[in-house]
């Protein structure tokens, strides 16, 4: 036989990995609950139309794109934005508005493997549908933030742009949008002189390219002062000085309200997905190069897939990214010492009455395994070591007949003879 591997790109996760994951996954879960974001469950294989109207020529060529055997062209999902879209279009119609939608799991991309970088990943992911309002911009960043919190990190940033700025200024030079789109996508990849020479192509203005040049200059963390300047750099330009002044509202709501994170203001930041019409952030932390965490404003996206005309925004945290940074800077999960008891029957005759303790102590919602490799007691108790078992339960036959077994507490090593009627109770007053 050949030995298999898992394909380049896609990775295993072993328990303990796979509990990090599920960590993070339930923080964001309640991060939705405490929001009041309903959850969704939406498939992963869409039609490829659907995930190629507006998600941008880098997304585009790295899908996994197949025909179905109905010979229908489709794909992995390589992002949540482009179903709920549809969702929200198709199904949601009535739904009052805002409505606030979760989602979490895995997607496909194309990607070349890098640290952070994988081709199966997964993603929480929030979307706001239905209000143009900075206070709900505000919220995506409150909740990306609290997520952070939560999950223990200290040292974070945002860093936070608005797609309106460029937008406004190649819009008043006539730069048509499918060409807006090229320049977005080259500052996405941190291209910068070819984005100028390309919208000098386009056919804007040598000043246009000038303001353009300064505004990818305008950048720091002093958020009152760079955004100061990039309104001053954007003068004559309505639209880009609408977009900062609205850049400005959101993050007075923000900041005003109580809460605290660095923050870096790019006024030059696009991000490589289309369909953003405002407000653009991503989260990092030290040492990772890759965002955390991304999203931004989509007023257009719901209209393009045939619904009314839709503000909404929303954000994507990188599940395995958020993992990876918490391994990197020594986060640890805050998880309470978890119970677990393995039963061990001293001979093959009392496989049936451990079999039924662990029922009953399973039924006390206490995790209970059963020894089932036939092990001696002393193996037994060794091998409870290994998989960090808190109690062990000694099934023999003199404890038996007065209705007894023996509870041993792993940590410190001490064991007692308990009532059988009484063991759940024993071992969740130890753990208590
Ligand atoms: P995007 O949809 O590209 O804005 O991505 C949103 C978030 O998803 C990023 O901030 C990452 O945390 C995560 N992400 C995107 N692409 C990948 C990838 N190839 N591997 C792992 N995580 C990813």
């Amino acid at each position: 036989m050949p030995k298999f591997k898992t394909v380049r790109g896609m990775r295993d996760f072993l328990p303990k990995d796979a509990e990090k994951m599920r960590y993070v996954e339930v923080a964001a879960r309640n991060i939705a609950r405490l929001y009041g974001y309903g959850e969704v469950i939406t498939p992963i294989v869409e039609h490829y139309n659907l995930l190629t109207a507006k998600s941008g020529e880098e997304i585009r060529k790295r899908m996994y794109a197949f025909r179905d055997m109905g010979d229908r062209r489709v794909a992995l999902r390589p992002e949540f934005t482009a179903s709920i879209a549809r969702l929200v279009t198709a199904k949601m119609r009535q739904e009052p508005k805002p409505m606030k939608l979760f989602c979490a799991g895995s997607l496909y991309r194309y990607d070349e493997p890098q640290y952070g970088r994988f081709r199966e990943f997964w993603q929480a992911n929030y979307e706001l549908i239905g209000s143009s309002k900075p206070e709900a911009d505000a919220e995506i960043l409150t909740l990306t933030y609290d997520l952070m919190e939560r999950l223990g990190f200290r040292n974070y940033w945002f860093k936070i742009g608005h797609v309106g700025i460029l937008r406004g200024i190649l819009t008043q030079e006539t730069v048509a949008e499918e060409q807006q789109n090229t320049i977005v996508q080259l500052l996405d990849k941190k291209k910068w002189n070819e984005a100028l020479t390309a919208t000098h192509k386009l056919g804007a203005s040598q000043s246009c390219v000038a303001v353009l040049k300064k505004l990818l200059e305008t950048r720091g963390k002093d958020v009152s002062k760079v955004l100061k300047e990039a309104k001053h750099v954007v003068e004559g330009y309505e639209g880009a000085v609408a977009a900062v002044e609205n850049l400005q509202e959101i993050l007075e709501l923000t900041r005003n309200s109580g809460i605290k994170f660095e923050t870096l203001i790019e006024a030059g930041f696009a991000r490589g997905l289309e369909y953003y019409t405002g407000m653009i952030f991503e989260c990092y932390v030290p040492n990772i190069e890759v965002a955390l965490a991304g999203g931004g404003r989509y007023d257009k996206l719901i209209e393009l897939f045939g619904g009314e005309p839709t503000p909404a925004l929303g954000v994507a945290q990188g599940i395995d990214r958020l993992v990876l940074a918490m391994k990197k800077h020594g986060v640890t999960p805050k998880v309470p010492e978890k119970t677990k008891v393995m039963i061990i029957p001293v001979d093959e005759e009392l496989r049936t009455k451990a079999i039924e303790l662990s029922i009953n102590l399973r039924k006390a919602k206490i995790p209970a395994e059963v020894e089932v490799m036939g092990r001696a007691v002393s193996k037994a108790l060794s091998n409870a070591d290994r998989r960090e078992v808190t109690h062990a339960v000694i099934v023999g036959p003199e404890e038996l007949r007065e209705g007894k077994v023996v509870l041993k507490d792993m940590k410190n090593r001490e064991q007692r003879t308990v009532e059988i009627a009484n063991l759940s109770k024993e071992i969740l007053e130890d753990t208590s």
